[in-house]
């Protein structure tokens, strides 16, 4: 199958079918706007699904958070229940090995062709075009098992679509990866994999940045006053996951 292939991907119900010729409505769920759906590469696709089969168990690297550890939030309580929830949804990865098939998506949302211009917004790459492209389905494939994940756990919400604001008459637009309910804040989650070899701590300012800007984001829409944000990332090929929840005393370093 081409992955230029004309369908739709629902990111509400996940739902993938042909393209209409004028609206990109959901047939089954009514959603509006879908994206067009690009395919992924069974042979990449498969690769990831042998890395989870014969990987071992995900462990925590401390790396992340002994980085941060004189700059976290003054509340222990909250950034002890926010790591005992990331590793429930490395255990349910654990749980779920033999059923990746089921879990990767098939098919990643196609930005440049659903919106005429509209590129991914995020982490800009400066990398060759193959590290690029294979990096690229890692992050997609993880994504979606990352949203598998997160269904567990009702402190989460799914997040369907790019997020659009204004704030002093200016547009303003952002997409974490999810919600996180904790304490009654709303807390944008950002979730990022790395290539073997590349999850140490000088490459980590990029994805802190990035979750910060998403914390301003969201104290602006109301529900974050404490201006919280949570990163979590992991290398699947080295088994490793780390994460940490933030708030702006981190900003001094980075
Ligand atoms: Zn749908």
């Amino acid at each position: 199958m081409s992955q230029f292939d004309n369908h739709y991907l629902c990111p509400k119900c996940g739902h993938v079918d042909e393209l209409h010729p004028n609206n990109l409505i959901c047939e089954i769920c009514d959603f509006n706007p879908c994206f067009v759906a690009k395919h992924i590469n069974e042979g990449d696709r498969k690769w990831w699904i042998r890395i989870e089969e014969d990987g071992g168990k995900w462990r925590r690297k401390k790396n992340l958070s002994s980085k941060l550890k004189k700059h976290l939030p003054e509340d222990k309580n909250l950034v002890k229940e926010f790591q005992k929830i990331v590793g429930e949804l490395f255990g349910y990865l654990d749980q779920n090995k033999e059923n990746m098939d089921s879990i990767f998506p098939k098919w990643t949302r196609d930005y440049s062709r659903t919106t005429g211009k509209r590129t991914q917004q995020g982490w800009k790459e400066k990398r060759s075009a193959k590290k690029v492209k294979q990096s690229s389905v890692r992050g997609k494939l993880y994504e979606g098992a990352f949203n598998e994940a997160i269904k567990q756990n009702e402190q989460f919400e799914q997040i369907f679509t790019p997020i659009s604001y204004s704030y002093n008459g200016k547009e303003f637009e952002f997409e974490p990866d999810a919600w996180l309910w904790l304490e009654n804040s709303q807390i944008p989650v950002e979730f990022k994999t790395f290539e073997e070899g590349k999850m140490v701590p000088n490459k980590f300012n990029r994805g802190l940045k990035q979750s910060r800007k998403y914390a301003k984001h969201s104290k602006l829409l109301g529900k974050n006053p404490k201006e919280y944000s949570a990163l979590i990332i992991c290398c699947p090929e080295e088994r490793k996951f780390a994460s940490a929840l933030i708030d702006n005393r981190i900003e001094k370093i980075l």
